[in-house]
């Protein structure tokens, strides 16, 4: 038989790679406690409706990006490709939107999106993120922001950029989206071909084409801010007040639009400087007031962001030294028979107690244990055979001092001594 291999675009993940994940996880988990989310989990599997509502149906991911596939039921389901949607509609099933409700929600999980793999790009990819229901004040944009800028400050990531934008809502959007389409009808034949068929179908989408001509031509178009109506434009001053006044760098930038339909008013993107190449936004969110409600519900604000757990790690790898593996604190040498089942009885209790404690599996020699101890760094070793069981003692050795203790059997008196 062939040998069968994993599937393009998705990865393994080993121990050496996953220290650095856990590292990323665990800051995420601690800051955003800290700002009062708690965790949901939701399935992996959803019906394929719930994106091509939510997400949108001439986004990327919609057209082209979806694992589609009929269920034995006939009914159409999708491997999810983004988190919100999902957590929406949890939120809404279990009765959690309610008037005058507050809740924030941070996830962890895999994404899939069948597009080309590359650099900082996979068919299965993980990201962590957060949502925030039932608050439409400026203040819960910037604070969303503080705390995505205290998780990224406390990894030790400071060539991140935080960059800023406001698309406003219902007629400043479509107001915005006319005048684009009016501005980059009259460049059309500078246009390439996927920015001359979103002309029509999401023009929005042309402000963060990668192509150089594209580029150009969205750098001089209308900006978004210019549609807003006065509300909306406060509301955007004051997040730039607010964060102004936290301290936290930001830039604005016109270009700034978002690939999923959902946003309304601000959104905002975390963007490396250097390392990943053209896939360097590591974290992307905003507002999006209009989610719940298109999904049937009351008109509940929202706001919250998404970030690529692997994007985070490769750049976490260029600027931190790589996480200490974790070694042994004993290593039990057996020196005969009844070394080996005093080894066991002594290495049970101690793990059973919190201690990291290795044992020999292959009836090696008391030499060939000691050189694996060494190689995997531990602490400590103790010899343990027949001599040892009969005069209830061991000598507890520090492989890194050398120094010798020399102790009784009992394994609380060991514990006290590592
Ligand atoms: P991009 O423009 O890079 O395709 P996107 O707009 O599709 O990103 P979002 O849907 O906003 O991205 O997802 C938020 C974050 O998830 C991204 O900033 C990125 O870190 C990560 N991400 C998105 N798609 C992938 C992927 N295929 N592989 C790895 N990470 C991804
Ligand atoms: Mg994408």
């Amino acid at each position: 038989m062939a040998e069968i291999r994993s599937i393009k675009g998705m990865n393994d993940l080993f121990e050496d790679e996953l220290v650095w994940w856990r590292r990323v996880t665990k800051t995420a988990e601690a800051v955003f406690q800290n700002y009062g989310y708690g965790e949901l989990r939701t399935p992996i599997l959803e019906e394929a409706q719930l994106f091509v509502r939510g997400v949108g149906e001439t986004t990327d991911i919609v057209e082209k990006e979806m694992y589609l596939f009929q269920d034995r039921d006939k009914k159409m389901v999708c491997l999810r490709p983004e988190n919100t949607a999902g957590v929406v509609r949890a939120m809404m099933q279990h009765g959690k939107i309610r008037p005058d409700m507050e809740e924030k929600i941070y996830y962890f999980g895999p994404m899939f999106r069948r597009e080309r793999p590359q650099k900082g790009r996979y068919r299965q990819f993980h990201q962590l993120g957060v949502e925030a229901f039932g608050l439409e004040a400026p203040s819960a944009d910037v604070e969303c922001m503080a705390m995505l800028h205290t998780f990224l400050t406390q990894l030790g990531l400071n060539g991140v950029r935080l960059v800023v934008n406001s698309l406003g809502e219902g007629d400043e959007r479509h107001k915005y989206t006319a005048s684009l389409r009016q501005y980059f009808q009259g460049h059309q034949e500078n246009l390439c071909a996927d920015c001359q068929r979103r002309l029509d179908k999401n023009v929005l989408r042309i402000l963060d084409c990668k192509v150089p001509s594209c580029g150009e031509l969205a750098d001089a178009a209308p900006s978004a801010i210019e549609s807003l109506a006065s509300e909306s434009r406060a509301h955007f001053e004051a997040v730039q007040n607010g964060l102004t006044s936290l301290g936290i760098p930001y830039q604005v930038s016109n270009r700034l639009v978002r690939g999923l339909d959902y946003y309304t008013r601000t959104v905002f993107e975390a963007m490396a400087e250097t390392g990943l190449g053209a896939q360097n936004t590591v974290i992307a969110g905003g507002r999006y007031d209009g989610l719940v409600h298109e999904f049937g519900g009351k008109r509940t604000p929202a706001v919250g962001f998404a970030g690529g757990i692997e994007r985070l790690v490769l750049l976490l790898k260029d600027s931190a030294e790589a996480p200490e593996a974790k070694v042994p604190d004993l290593f039990l040498v057996a020196a005969d028979q009844d070394g080996i089942e005093i080894t066991r009885k002594l290495a049970f209790y101690l793990r059973a107690r919190g201690f990291f404690v290795e044992v020999d599996h292959k009836s090696r020699s008391v030499k060939a244990q000691m050189r694996r101890a060494n190689r995997m760094g531990a602490r400590f070793t103790m010899v343990l055979g027949t001599n040892e069981v009969q005069k209830n003692h061991a000598d507890l050795k520090n492989l890194e001092s050398g120094d010798v203790h020399s102790l009784t059997l009992e394994g609380a008196a060991i514990a006290a001594h590592l």
